[in-house]
C-alpha cells in the first residue's frame, strides 16, 4: 500500500486556517518548558520530554515547514500524539507566560487528519450518526419518543401523576441528555424526571433533533458537524419558547 499523501490536500486545509494567532503562537514558543509540569500526561509519563506541551505541537511547524510533503507514517505518528497524548484540557495554556494554546494546535492537527480521513472509529461512527440522526447513538425519533413513553409509565408507577413533557411550548426549561441514556441508562431519564417532578419545575424535553447534547464532533474538530449539533438544540428551543435549555454535557 502507497505511503504518500496528498500534500497539496493537506496544504489547502491548513493554510487558511492559520491566521496570526496560530502564526504567532508557533514563532513566540519561548521553547522554556514551563508547561511540562502542568500536563498530566508528562508528569504521568514519568517526565518523558516527548510529553511537553509544546513539543506535541511540533508537527504543526514541521507540516507547514515541508508544505505538507509528509507520509503515511508521519500522519500516524501525528495521530498518536493528538488522540492520545492530549485531551485538550488547556490546563498549559494557563500556565504559558505568552497563553499559548496548545490544545487549540492539536484540534487543528485532529481536524486536518479528519481532512485525511483519519479519526478515531467510534468519532467517525457518531458523526455519521450526528449527521442522519441528529444524536450520536443512532437513535430514531420513534425509538427516543418509545423510551420517554414507557420510562414516564414506570417511574409513574412510584410517583403518581409524575409525567415526561414532550415539546411543552412555553416552558421554563428545555432539558437534553446523553444519547447514551435512552440507549442504555434510561434510569438516568426516570430520576431526572422524579427530580423535577418532586421540585415542581416546569420542562420539557424536545422531540426532535436537538435533544442529544453531546459533541463528539468537536473532538475531532469538525466544526461543520458541532455546529449542526448546537444549532439543532438552539432552534428547538426557539420553537418551544422555553426560557432556559438545561444541558447536562
Ligand atoms: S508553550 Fe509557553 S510555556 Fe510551553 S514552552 Fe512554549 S512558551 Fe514555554
Ligand atoms: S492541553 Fe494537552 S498538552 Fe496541554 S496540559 Fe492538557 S493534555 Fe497536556
Amino acid at each position: 500500500m502507497s505511503n504518500e499523501v496528498n500534500a497539496k490536500k493537506i496544504m489547502d486545509f491548513l493554510a487558511p486556517r492559520m491566521g496570526a494567532r496560530f502564526k504567532t503562537w508557533l514563532a513566540i514558543c519561548a521553547h522554556c518548558g514551563l508547561c511540562a509540569d502542568t500536563c498530566h500526561h508528562y508528569i504521568s509519563s514519568g517526565n518523558d520530554p516527548r510529553m511537553i506541551p509544546a513539543h506535541k505541537v511540533r508537527y504543526l511547524r514541521e507540516i507547514l515547514k515541508k508544505k505538507g510533503k509528509v507520509d503515511k507514517d508521519y500522519l500516524r505518528r501525528v495521530y498518536e500524539t493528538v488522540y492520545y497524548e492530549c485531551n485538550m484540557c488547556r490546563r498549559c495554556a494557563l500556565f504559558c507566560p505568552f497563553g499559548i494554546d496548545i490544545a487549540l494546535m492539536i484540534s487543528l492537527l485532529r481536524a486536518m487528519l479528519l481532512d485525511q480521513g483519519i479519526a478515531p472509529e467510534g468519532l467517525l461512527k457518531a458523526i455519521e450518526n450526528y449527521k442522519e440522526f441528529g444524536n450520536q447513538m443512532a437513535v430514531s425519533r420513534e425509538d427516543w419518543l418509545e423510551t420517554l413513553e414507557w420510562c414516564e409509565e414506570e417511574v409513574g408507577e412510584e410517583l403518581a401523576g409524575l409525567k415526561i413533557p414532550v415539546d411543552k411550548k412555553g416552558a421554563e426549561i428545555m432539558y437534553t441528555v446523553n444519547a447514551r441514556e435512552p440507549m442504555f441508562y434510561p434510569q438516568d431519564l426516570m430520576e431526572v424526571a422524579k427530580i423535577f417532578h418532586v421540585a415542581g419545575e416546569d420542562w420539557t424535553l424536545p422531540s426532535d433533533s436537538g435533544w442529544d447534547d453531546t459533541n463528539l464532533a468537536m473532538f475531532c474538530g469538525d466544526s461543520d458537524t458541532a455546529r449542526i449539533i448546537v444549532e439543532n438544540t438552539f432552534k428547538r428551543a426557539e420553537e418551544l419558547e422555553v426560557k432556559k435549555v438545561a444541558i447536562t454535557e
